[in-house]
């Protein structure tokens, strides 16, 4: 007998972002510039920028790498809840966001517990259930993509679902829905863990929920780094939720899941709030000129049907010719996200939008 892989794993391939060389990424939601280079810094920003680099280097300079971090990441936790209007004792941190929705679905759930998702949405979630063996229920979208709380809620509860977990605003429809409808669904789930996936909510943040993880024991509301202030290098998420489930969420989690040289930028940027504004800020007008642009481009153009009203930091477009339009921009040199019958185009600087833009032009010609 020799050792053999099991079952469910055998057949699996590592996650693999876009394969080969493309001089222009607009595939990964990535924020378009880099703290570290003064590009795309208007003039009357670049102080705020040498304030927050020097505060980072400093910070750095400072970090014993010869010791664990903090386990906690208690002065991380106080300057998140502090930015977010929370309390310590209800955030947890991990390696990106995507170490906390393995977290919930790996550690909260009971083997073959019932995860909902809805679909479209972020595929991670059920790469999750599959792992971790629970049973992965999809609740299909209408076709506008809207998410209907009421004939959602009724799904979870017919299906007698364990956790709902979705984004909101959405990926890869960046749609987003309104409070009250969260608050809604969540209140007609007590039952069921419920976790929201705010990644985006910055681009959209009075919809958000996170106020009310206090008053619902099943909520549990997901944030990140990656996308609102660009710095998905630092793998940097937060899973906020009152302290039963955060006492929970801590006692699973492995001890040392957030790195010192990640709490440390962390807390230098979230201390910075000027700093984390402008970024999301800068980022969502990127999007917003994009999808002005690519409104006007596609109008009366039947090969994309529709262009959706963007409340993140990318741009989703729906259509026959989207599989076609995919290839020829990658003939080109940019990548874009390829979905069924549909791209998703994240923000690029005004030079990579320009330059999408362009090879748009000549693809719908
Ligand atoms: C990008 C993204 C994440 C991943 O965030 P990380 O913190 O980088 O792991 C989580 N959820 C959604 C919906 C995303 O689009």
């Amino acid at each position: 007998m020799k050792y053999e892989i099991c079952a469910k794993v055998k057949n699996l391939v590592p996650y693999q972002p876009a394969l080969g060389e493309y001089p222009i990424r607009l595939d990964a939601n990535e924020g378009f510039f880099d703290l570290q280079s003064p590009l795309y810094w208007e003039e009357e920003a670049l102080p705020l920028r040498d304030q927050a680099l020097s505060k980072i280097r400093d910070g750095l300079s400072r970090v014993p790498l010869n010791r664990y971090p903090d386990p906690t990441c208690d002065a991380l936790r106080e300057a998140f809840s502090k930015r977010y209007g929370t309390k310590p004792s209800f955030v947890t941190a991990g390696n990106g966001s995507d170490e906390l929705i393995s977290l919930l679905c790996g550690s909260l759930m009971e083997k073959g517990a019932r995860l909902v998702t809805v679909s479209p949405d972020f595929s991670m979630y059920r790469f999750y259930g599959d792992i971790y063996e629970l049973e992965n229920i999809v609740w299909q979208k209408p076709s506008d993509l809207c998410l209907d709380p009421q004939a959602l809620g009724d799904f979870v509860a017919e299906k007698k679902g364990d956790m709902l977990l979705f984004s909101n605003p959405c990926n890869p429809t960046s749609l987003v829905l309104e409070k009250e409808k969260v608050e809604a669904l969540v209140a007609s789930l007590p039952q069921p863990l419920v976790v929201v996936d705010e990644a985006y909510m910055e681009f959209s943040s009075p919809q958000s929920v996170l106020d009310l993880v206090e008053k619902y024991d099943n909520l549990v509301v997901l944030k990140t780094c990656s996308k609102a202030l660009g710095l998905a290098g630092i793998r940097l998420g937060f899973a906020v939720a009152n302290e039963t489930l955060t006492r929970a969420l801590w006692a699973v989690k492995s001890p040392y899941n957030v790195n010192s040289l990640t709490q440390s930028v962390g807390l230098a940027v979230l201390e910075s709030p000027a700093l984390c504004r402008y970024c999301t800020e800068k980022i969502r007008q990127s999007c917003k000129d994009l999808e002005q642009e690519l409104q006007s481009l596609f109008a009366g153009k039947k090969n994309i049907r529709q262009i959706f009203p963007s409340q993140t930091n990318f741009v989703f477009l729906q259509g026959p010719a989207a599989q076609s339009i995919f290839k020829g921009l990658m003939d080109r040199g940019i990548m874009v996200r390829n979905m069924e019958g549909a791209i998703r185009i994240t923000a690029g600087s005004p030079e990579e939008n320009r330059l999408l833009l362009k090879a748009l032009t000549e693809i719908v010609r």
